[in-house]
């Protein structure tokens, strides 16, 4: 445990983003003590929740002078967490049986999160502390403060001073293309899902869907309602992977990953199979980017590892005034954000306290040293899979607060099961309702909920 300090001071903190991560960021850092700006270039709180039909001017998002739209959720996303284990810990993401203009399903669409994340915002009043259509644009060291500069919709530019900034500002909104042999001279269209919304363009079309992760598996299924032939391309499965996958239109194969893309339309798979197709769609994931952080070379984005960050949070140069919440990839994001927020708040105000500068190092060090020698390529940096909830506990157990729930890590591991092996169906049938009967019980005994569990788990 870290040790700590009886002088708690308060910081004047500049948190960027008002997502999932931004809010609870600003909760936690006001309940300690801080006082709190929160920018968000949004009309609203919620960030990718915030559904739009719109996207990127460039479907590809290669274009940096394209428009940019920062959702990536298309128009069927139902959540691929139960909402019981996807809440913040002490706002529990129950159904709201009575108001027939809420999803109450385990798996709810994604206007229900949205309404989840305004329901915890106005719980904790912390929409009075976001400025709405307020861009960031730098973010700068400048005699042991930061310098934060914005600008608003219409333009008027703001220049403020702050103690210590938290980076909220997400990481799925700049797309990472596949490079794919051949495709400068393959004619058809390519979309990344970043920018995908609905089904209908692909009317009719033979389409190629690459990657077969949560996305990838979710479009893929998408675009097969609609489309002549959906061939899903996948890095991850045998060079000889041809399988037919069962959805009722009988029109989606998995294969492994593309070998050539050619000028005549075709694209040739790993495993030999040719088709020929009207569109690419990438569903290959997201880039960290931070285009407002003018950190003079403290901080590096290297084949997408955010380096070196102590514990994927702290600049060991910088810290503990400059942090950032969100960065590791794993299923439980909303609790995550929660434990590394109360972190940050308790360094900030001085009661938790970090290592030295060359300790945070050399932790670092280490760590991508055995990220080498297990052969885990830089750019997975952040993938915390099978460590998540060690990770979790760890900077739980440096802040003095509660573990990770018993029900809720066994919830993650088994839904992930069910969508491994039946992404049609998982959302909608389940063996885990002991752990949700717990989970309620949990909500409770904790006076989280003001009916009882069955309430919930009978309706
Ligand atoms: P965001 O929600 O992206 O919020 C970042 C905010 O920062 C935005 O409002 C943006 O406007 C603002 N911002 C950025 N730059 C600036 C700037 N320069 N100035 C001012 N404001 C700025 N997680 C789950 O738990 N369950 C799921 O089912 C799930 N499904 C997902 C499906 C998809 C397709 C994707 C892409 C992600 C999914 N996730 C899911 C992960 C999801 O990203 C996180 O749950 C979470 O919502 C991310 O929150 P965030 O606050 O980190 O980022």
């Amino acid at each position: 445990m870290a040790p700590t300090q009886n002088t708690i001071c308060s910081k004047h903190v500049a948190v960027i983003g008002a997502g999932a991560a931004g809010l609870v960021t600003a909760r936690e850092l006001r309940r300690e003590g801080h006082t709190v700006v929160v920018f968000d270039r949004e009309k609203q709180v919620g960030g990718l929740w915030n559904y739009s039909f719109k996207a990127d001017s460039d479907p590809l998002s290669l274009d940096t002078t394209r428009t940019i739209v920062h959702t990536s959720i298309y128009e069927s996303l139902r959540t691929n967490l139960p909402r019981e284990c996807m809440g913040f810990t002490d706002f529990p993401f129950v159904p709201r049986i009575h108001d027939i203009s809420r999803d109450s399903r385990r798996y709810p669409s994604h206007r229900e999160v949205l309404a989840y994340l305004q329901d915890f915002a106005r719980e904790f009043k912390i929409e009075e502390m976001v400025r709405f259509e307020t861009e960031v644009v730098c973010v700068e060291p400048v005699n042991g403060k930061w310098s934060v500069r914005s600008k608003n919709s219409v333009g008027f530019a703001a220049h403020e001073i702050f103690d210590a900034v938290v980076v909220c500002s997400g990481h799925f909104t700049e797309p990472n293309v596949a490079h794919i042999p051949g495709i400068k001279s393959w004619p058809g269209k390519q979309i990344h899902s970043h920018n995908y919304r609905v089904p209908g363009p692909f009317n009719n079309e033979v389409v190629v869907v690459i990657g077969n992760y949560a996305s990838g598996a979710d479009i893929s299924r998408d675009i097969a309602k609609v489309a002549k032939e959906v061939h899903i391309a996948s890095r991850a499965s045998e060079s000889d992977t041809y399988q037919k996958l069962p959805v009722p239109q009988n029109n989606l194969w998995v294969h492994s990953e593309i070998d050539f893309a050619h000028q005549d339309g075709s694209i040739l798979f790993k495993n030999g199979k040719v088709v020929y197709a009207d569109t690419i769609v990438h569903c290959t994931g997201y880039k960290y980017y931070f285009p407002f952080l003018e950190t003079n070379g403290y901080i590096n984005i290297n084949e997408n590892r955010v380096e070196p960050l102590y514990k994927h949070v702290f600049l060991p140069a910088l810290a503990p005034s400059l942090s950032f919440i969100g960065l590791p990839g794993m299923a439980i994001q909303f609790v995550m954000f929660e434990i590394q927020s109360k972190w940050v708040a308790a360094v900030l105000s001085g009661r938790v306290i970090l290592p030295s500068q060359d300790k945070m190092m050399e932790d670092i060090i280490e760590w991508y040293a055995t990220l080498d020698v297990l052969g885990i390529p830089k750019r997975h940096t952040h993938k915390l899979g099978k460590i998540s909830c060690e990770y979790l506990n760890w900077i739980a157990e440096e802040c003095h607060c509660s573990p990770v729930e018993n029900w809720r890590i066994q919830e993650v591991e088994r839904g992930f099961q069910r969508m491994v092996s039946h992404p049609e169906i998982y959302r909608d049938e389940w063996d885990d309702d002991d752990l949700m009967e717990e989970a309620y019980k949990d909500f409770a005994r904790k006076k989280l909920i003001s009916s009882h569990p069955s309430y919930f788990l009978e309706s």
